[in-house]
């Protein structure tokens, strides 16, 4: 049976970060709905023309775009066994559909860790996060996690940039956003028995253990 885990949580919350070790853990593919979105406008695609003006004024792209292209996204064999959803589903719309869409494939939302950080702090990490210009969501923080060499990832050595919707103003918008479109799967997948709660305002390694352990996979050095 594959193994589905969506990570749940606000704008800034570490979703990306930890969806990472997730996937590196458990063999799975990472699937971040706005590194998707954000490789497609890169690539000036039809779906990236549609994305682009709500991506930048930190509105959420409509249900039947953004669900399509997981879609397309779910029909690639490395979704085979699974996958890490990190930013999807953020509308009780796209929960829905996506349930449908695991049905076919055999398998259900298994855990949903639900990532929680106070909102002052959010802002503090979006302020500073650095994201890298290739496809392979690795960020970074000039604070909290500063990469080696300054403005290049550790990983693949490219460029770091600074996401045009983390500048202040969009990040309240964003957070707002969140609170009112993407709280209600709180309580949606609360009632399915499949939340967990993840303090996410702890040090990244911190969190990655409460992560691990709750989805029942031995923390290393433990
Ligand atoms: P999300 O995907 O939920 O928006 P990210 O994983 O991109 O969040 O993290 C947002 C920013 O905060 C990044 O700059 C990241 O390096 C930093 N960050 C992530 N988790 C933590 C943490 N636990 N403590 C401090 N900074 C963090
Ligand atoms: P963050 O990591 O800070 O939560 P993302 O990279 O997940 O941000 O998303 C950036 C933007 O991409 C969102 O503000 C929204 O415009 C768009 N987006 C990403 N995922 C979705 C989604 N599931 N539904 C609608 N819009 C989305």
């Amino acid at each position: 049976m594959p193994t589905y885990i969506v990570l749940l949580g606000p704008p800034g919350a570490g979703k990306g970060t930890q969806a990472k070790v997730l996937a590196e853990k458990f063999g799975l593919p990472h699937i971040s709905s706005g590194d998707i979105f954000r490789e497609n406008i890169k690539n000036n695609t039809e779906l990236g023309k549609l994305a682009q003006t709500y991506i930048h004024q930190g509105e959420l792209v409509p249900d039947d775009l953004t669900i399509e292209m997981i879609r397309d996204r779910f029909s690639r064999p490395d979704c085979d066994n699974g996958a890490i959803l990190d930013g999807f589903p953020r509308t009780p719309a796209q929960a829905d559909a996506l349930c449908k869409m695991l049905k076919g494939f055999n398998g259900k939302v298994d855990l949903v860790p639900f990532i929680s950080a106070p909102q002052n702090v959010l802002i503090k990490r979006l302020a500073g996060r650095w994201t890298c210009r290739a496809m392979g969501g690795h960020v970074y923080h000039d604070k909290f996690n500063p990469p080696k060499q300054v403005g290049f990832c550790d990983i693949d050595g490219s460029e770091l940039y600074q996401r045009d919707d983390d500048k202040a103003e969009t990040v309240t918008h964003r957070i707002e956003v969140y609170l009112k479109q993407t709280t209600p799967l709180i309580d949606y997948y609360k009632e399915r028995g499949v939340l967990v709660q993840i303090n996410g305002f702890a040090p990244i390694e911190e969190v990655s253990k409460q992560l691990l352990s709750a989805l029942g996979k031995p923390v290393e050095g433990k």
